[in-house]
């Protein structure tokens, strides 16, 4: 029942988490390696490819504010740390030969493109891949509600979080190995059950503007693949 083929335009999110690989902080080049790689081939069947990076793997400002910091200045660190996972994947994607930009929605201009959405879509309509950084460049959003939000604006087809879980689970299967894994939800059942995809206000993004979401374990062998083409992968989250 995989009815969500013959996606043109898709924006894949990037846990920050991914980038660490086994580690809690930092960057396994191992793993941006594995990403570029699949995306460097949807690229090349000409699926247009946009990204945003996560940064959980280098801030997280929830965390901070906890200890006592302003919650507001603490987000900020943890834009920026989303940045630094753009380059990274920069880096590998032109390595192996794709041309790419990023836009950060905070300005720095030595370093990447502000965010002008029509000129994202031209570089996608070019080949380019996108890679957005720095979330919505404000305080009290998440990298998951920044990706539903650049996914409607620059009008992909779906979003495609790449987790550390191969799906959505009604219970944590790693302390529950009972735990039911869905292939298919609607959003609704998402923020009625609280289960954990995207946060609610990306989640409600997509809701109201019927964009489908897949969740699936980002490093599984071909699964970046798969999503893109939109086979049977993960969960469907769709209207
Ligand atoms: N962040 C923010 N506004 C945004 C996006 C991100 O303030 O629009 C901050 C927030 O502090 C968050 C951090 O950046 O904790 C890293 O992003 P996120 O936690 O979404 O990354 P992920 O969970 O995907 O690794």
């Amino acid at each position: 029942s995989s009815s969500h083929h013959g996606w043109k335009r898709v924006l894949l999110k990037l846990s920050g988490e991914a980038f660490a690989g086994g580690d809690a902080l930092g960057i396994d080049p191992a793993v941006v390696q594995h990403i570029a790689e699949a995306v460097a081939e949807v690229v090349r069947e000409g699926v247009q490819v946009a990204v945003v990076c996560g940064g959980g793997n280098m801030f997280r400002g929830a965390q901070m504010s906890a200890q006592g910091m302003d919650r507001a200045r603490s987000d900020y660190m943890g834009m920026l740390g989303t940045v630094i996972n753009c380059l990274a994947l920069q880096d590998f994607l032109e390595k192996l030969g794709l041309d790419t930009r990023v836009q950060t929605a905070i300005t720095m201009g030595q370093v990447a493109e502000p965010y002008i959405p029509r000129r994202a879509i031209r570089h996608l309509e070019k080949g380019r891949v996108v890679i957005f950084g720095a979330g919505l460049g404000q305080p009290f959003f998440s990298t998951d509600t920044a990706a539903a939000q650049r996914a409607l604006e620059i009008g992909a087809d779906a979003v495609l979080k790449g987790t550390q879980v191969d799906g959505v689970y009604d219970a944590d299967p790693k302390k529950n190995p009972d735990a039911f894994r869905f292939d298919r939800l609607e959003y609704g059942e998402v923020l009625q059950r609280g289960l954990k995809v995207m946060d609610a206000t990306a989640i409600s993004l997509c809701m109201d503007n019927g964009l489908p979401i897949v969740v699936f374990d980002l490093m599984g062998q071909g699964n970046i693949v798969r999503a893109v083409r939109g086979e049977k992968i993960g969960t469907l989250v769709s209207p």
